[in-house]
């Protein structure tokens, strides 16, 4: 398989692209997936049912519990076929061919797919929204650093940004040069960022990265990017953002005027009362950091953690 290296590879159920391999032979196209984010990254498109070999169209599966070991299976609806064995060995090969990934976007509900509240049908009833597609969950299992994300969470704004922070991040990490430098520089350039997420994990490398050269680099490497992805996970919070936003002013204060610092510090707790968007403080210290001439800190990832026509 032939994969771009400029931009973010995205695995992703292929009905989601329009793909016609669902059971019933259709698809689950997204609009926003094919027509806006698709020239942003590059996709990864995978049916684990159809790389079983099971076609389109074919017979519809469920996650049925098993009454004698109270095991989640796969099974065909009308035939009750176990596809489980094959469902585990088909996602295995699947996960050990695929090329290094950003990021995953994920089909809801489906038994292979869905991330989360898969139904679950049992004799006589019905437990709902209570499993992890088997695919999803041997991706989750194997790839446990990796963003996943359902194609619904994405029209949430506040859950695109999160997903999308967190791709573009895994990119710029993945893409990165060798060598202690090019870490120590990417990690100032996240340093708000990472202050956004979670102050506990940015601390936690700061501390990884001092004294690294007496560790061999690849072990630092994996150990930085499995903490990095551990923080960017956690949502960013208003007020951890303000801490972010605080930090970074602070880094001026002894250049600032008196009327300049004033106003950041209004638009920041006019952000955190909620009575201006996040972008106005953002774009007030940016500009602040350019005029007084701190190019390291208007390099800073937070102010484009990914492309802004995908905000939109
Ligand atoms: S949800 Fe997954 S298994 Fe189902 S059609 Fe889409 S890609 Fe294939």
């Amino acid at each position: 398989m032939t994969v771009s290296q400029t931009t973010p590879r995205v695995g992703i159920s292929a009905c989601l692209l329009g793909q016609p391999v669902r059971y019933d032979g259709g698809d689950k196209a997204q609009p926003w997936l094919i027509g806006t984010l698709s020239r942003f990254v590059t996709w990864v498109p995978l049916c684990p049912e159809l790389e079983m070999g099971l076609g389109a169209p074919r017979e519809s599966m469920g996650l049925a519990l098993d009454p004698a070991t109270g095991d989640v299976r796969l099974l065909t609806t009308r035939s009750r076929r176990d596809l489980t064995g094959l469902a585990r060995a088909t996602a295995e090969r699947l996960l050990r061919d695929a090329p290094a990934l950003d990021g995953y976007i994920l089909k809801s509900d489906s038994p292979s797919c869905g991330l989360a509240r898969v139904p679950i049908r049992r004799e006589g009833g019905r437990l709902r929204n209570a499993a992890t597609g088997l695919f999803a969950a041997s991706l989750r299992e194997r790839c446990p650093a990796l963003p996943l994300v359902e194609e619904g969470q994405l029209r949430d704004p506040a859950q695109r940004g999160h997903f999308l922070t967190r791709l573009f991040a895994a990119h710029r990490l993945r893409r990165l040069a060798p060598g202690g430098e090019a870490l120590r520089r990417f990690h100032r350039g996240h340093e708000s960022l990472l202050l956004s997420h979670s102050p506990g994990h940015c601390r936690t490398l700061g501390a990884l990265l001092f004294g690294a050269e007496q560790r061999p680099a690849a072990v630092v490497r994996a150990e930085y990017a499995a903490t990095f992805a551990a923080a960017l996970a956690l949502v960013s919070t208003p007020p951890k953002r303000v801490h972010a936003l605080r930090h970074l002013l602070a880094t001026l204060r002894a250049r600032l005027a008196p009327a300049e610092q004033a106003e950041a510090l209004r638009v920041i707790g006019a952000y955190r009362q909620g009575r201006m968007p996040l972008h106005a403080p953002l774009r007030l210290i940016e500009r602040l950091l350019h005029d007084h001439g701190a190019p390291w800190a208007g390099a800073q990832a937070i102010f484009h953690s990914y492309p802004q026509e995908l905000a939109e």
